[in-house]
């Protein structure tokens, strides 16, 4: 069976690539789809909107198709930015502003604690489907650390690792991250279907 991955993060591809690959015969992101959408991330949860996204890749491509949505939820902030995450500075998907902001946000704040969650949703064209879950506990840094990953990787400190999540190795940042952990239920879950 194909699976469409609906993102053209090429992180995101990578992770969810070396964990799925297997279960599949081929994983197609957007770009190997030729499929160019913005799909507006409407939902008041991450599971919303992970639903929102594969919804809408099986309905351009008559595919199963799989979404992730993450948000980082920080205590001292009440759970912001959560499902905000992507636009916490007001522009969709700015990186670098959003991490600005949050240590604009939190200095000064002694509780730096965190975490990320993220909700993996796989939707068939037949109307079913499947979610899974995962979160891991960090915290926010003092200043950006390391040059790998994308988005908050260079703020979120991870105690398992003993560093950022943007010093970490692919395969170490899959070990222990929210979507890594996401990725495995989901494939347990894909694994007792067959
Ligand atoms: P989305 O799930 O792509 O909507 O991501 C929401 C926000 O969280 C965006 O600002 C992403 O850059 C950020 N984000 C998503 N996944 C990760 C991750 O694995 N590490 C760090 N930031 C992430």
């Amino acid at each position: 069976m194909k699976l469409a991955i609906a993102t053209n993060n090429k992180h995101k591809l990578t992770e969810i690539r070396a964990i799925l690959d297997g279960c599949f015969d081929e994983l197609l992101s957007l770009g190997d789809l030729g499929i160019d959408v913005d799909i507006e991330e409407t939902g008041a949860t991450l599971e919303e909107n992970a639903l929102i996204k594969a919804r809408e890749i099986v309905r351009l491509t008559n595919m199963p198709a799989l979404a992730d949505d993450t948000g980082l939820m920080v205590n001292a902030l009440h759970g912001a930015p959560g499902v905000y995450s992507a636009r916490y500075a007001g522009i969709e998907h700015d990186d670098k502003a959003n991490r600005d902001l949050l240590l604009k946000n939190l200095s000064g704040e002694s509780d730096r604690s965190a975490y990320f969650g993220t909700c993996i949703a796989v939707c068939y064209p037949d109307g079913k489907y499947l979610i899974a879950q995962g979160k891991v506990e960090g915290e926010i840094t003092r200043e950006e650390r390391g040059e790998g990953g994308f988005g908050y990787d260079c703020l979120f400190y991870s105690p398992e690792l003993g560093k950022t999540l943007a010093q970490a190795t692919p395969e170490e940042k899959n070990s222990v991250s929210h979507r890594g952990r996401a990725l495995r239920a989901m494939l347990k879950i894909l694994q007792e279907q067959d």
